[in-house]
């Protein structure tokens, strides 16, 4: 265990951040890591507990006392050992995890005390970079067998790097520029630079994986023709297709949805810091906050990577807007006793900025009612939403609001339907691919991630590539030839 009677010792030091202020003035990373004696210090606090609840908060099951402990005996490199087994990406999910674990912690059940879990992970995968111990793993035999992934995000990425390790030659089939999907055009730099993509796609490479970019799987290739060139096709394609507002003035300029907006930020600052992408990417739609009076509708990580990007362009203001009324501070026990997720108010680190630079504001318990403006949007009708679904305005509350940008950041409904179509698979009846156990309703065809769970975690992403890789396994294993 850490050291005995650490957590009474040592108080919880979370991940220090650079200020507002400062910082949305730049794309770089801001979070900041700890030194090694903090960091030692906070894995000191973990207790061991007979049974680990952290662990069980963690969807990919991470051995978190193990390196916990490791940590604080200062076994970096046994450390990272540990880690990856349960985790090929653990710079992605240090940095972006909402971290479960650390709601599930012991320590938690006093809330705001659990182990920095999260930021040790992010400490551990760092430190393996700079001292050169991640390096490419290939396989030792080939097993001959082939499989095409469709789809470079967290799960397609996961799904390809077991396969991979495990002998067989795989494919990966990306439209997009770039590899990575909503970690590469989603999320901003400023949460994940993105040359820690790049540096883990090219130790996919370097093991054998096979990545053909710009190749939109149903247009450019048909799907049957993947079945008939390889013995396993997995689908990694993520739920892409966003939620509508369908209020009168929809129509108007300046409105957006989300991605759109994000897509255009990742390759504006790709083109200004790098990394370049190996292709080039569409011409940009013009979607710019600078000087605007923004309205994000939706909350939510996306909602939270609009504003961060915004306030970096320059937006004059900045409302977000959320339908649901405000949730408790603390953890309410009734609804969500530890060591459940609980549904409890947490401002995002870009409402943090917009706030502390006098940029923006945040509203609860608001609905939409109709946009307005000629041609272009001006401005908003909302009013105030009833407590419960459908959320319907309440009478007499509406009021206006301008907006000469609005962002639909409201969720996503399920993945693209072209290729689940194409091959006749089955849909589940939230519109998602079914495959209860990643195998579809169709031979040698897999799904994973968020087109098989809809739109989730990078966590979650990586989790169900592992485990689509293992059923991918048993079809290749059953293969008569
Ligand atoms: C803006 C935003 C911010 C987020 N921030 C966080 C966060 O901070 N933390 C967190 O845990 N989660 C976050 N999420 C959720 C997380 O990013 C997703 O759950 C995760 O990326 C899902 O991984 P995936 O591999 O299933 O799909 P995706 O990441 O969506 O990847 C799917 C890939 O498939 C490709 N593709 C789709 N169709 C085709 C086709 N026909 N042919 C070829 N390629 C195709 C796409 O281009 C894409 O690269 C965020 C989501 C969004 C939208
Ligand atoms: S992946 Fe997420 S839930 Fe798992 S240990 Fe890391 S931060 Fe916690």
């Amino acid at each position: 265990m850490g050291e005995l009677r650490g957590f009474l010792r040592y108080d919880r030091r979370a991940a220090a951040e650079r200020p507002p202020a400062e910082r949305i003035h730049d794309f770089q990373e801001f979070l900041v890591m700890r030194p090694d004696e903090e960091l030692r210090e906070q894995g000191a606090r973990c207790m061991d507990c007979g049974v680990p609840f952290c662990h069980g908060g963690c969807p990919l099951g991470n051995l978190i006392p193990d390196w916990n402990h490791l940590v604080y005996r200062d076994l970096w490199q046994m450390a990272i050992g540990s880690l990856h087994e349960t985790n090929n990406f653990p710079e992605f999910t240090g940095r972006l995890c909402p971290a479960p674990c650390e709601a599930a912690c012991v320590l938690e059940i006093r809330e705001g005390e659990s182990v920095t879990i999260k930021q040790i992970e992010q400490a551990i995968i760092d430190r393996a970079y700079d001292e050169g111990w991640v390096v490419p793993q290939p396989p030792a035999l080939e097993t001959g067998r082939r499989v095409a992934i469709v789809g470079s995000g967290p799960a397609g990425l996961a799904a390809a790097q077991q396969l991979r390790r495990a002998g067989h030659a795989v494919v990966v089939f990306e439209r997009d520029e770039a590899p990575g999907g909503l970690i590469r055009f989603g999320v901003p730099d400023f949460k994940i630079e993105k040359q820690l993509v790049e540096r883990r796609v090219d130790q996919l490479l370097a093991e054998g994986v096979e990545l053909r970019l710009g190749v939109d799987v149903g247009k450019d290739v048909d799907p049957a023709e993947l079945l008939d060139e390889f013995d396993a096709l997995v689908l990694a394609i993520g739920s892409r297709v966003p939620r509508d507002l369908e209020v009168p003035g929809r129509e108007l300029d300046g409105i957006h949805f989300a991605m759109d907006y994000l897509y255009e930020r990742n390759r504006a600052v790709a083109a200004e810091l790098g990394p370049r992408p190996q292709l080039d990417p569409p011409p940009a739609a013009g979607i710019s906050a600078a000087g605007r009076k923004v309205v994000v509708i939706g909350g939510g990580d996306t909602g939270a990577d609009c504003i961060g990007n915004a306030l970096r362009e320059g937006a004059e203001w900045i409302t977000q807007l959320e339908i649901v009324p405000e949730p408790s501070e603390h953890r309410p026990d009734e609804l969500t006793p530890w060591p459940h997720w609980p549904l409890k108010l947490r401002i995002s680190y870009a409402m943090k900025e917009a706030r502390e630079t006098r940029h923006g504001e945040l509203d609860f318990s608001v609905v939409t009612t109709r946009f307005g403006g000629n041609g272009a949007v001006r401005t908003m009708h909302i009013a105030q939403a009833a407590p419960d679904p459908p959320f319907a305005p309440l009478p007499g509350t509406e009021r206006e609001l301008e907006a000469d940008l609005v962002l639909l950041a409201m969720g996503f409904v399920h993945p693209e339907r072209q290729i689940a179509a194409s091959l006749g698979l089955e849909l589940d009846p939230r519109g998602n691919v079914a495959a209860p156990a990643y195998a579809t309703s169709r031979e040698g065809v897999f799904v994973c991630g968020d087109a098989r769970r809809g739109q989730s975690l990078i966590v979650w992403a990586i989790n169900e590539g592992r485990e689509c890789a293992q059923a991918v396994e048993r079809h290749l294993a059953a293969l008569v030839s």
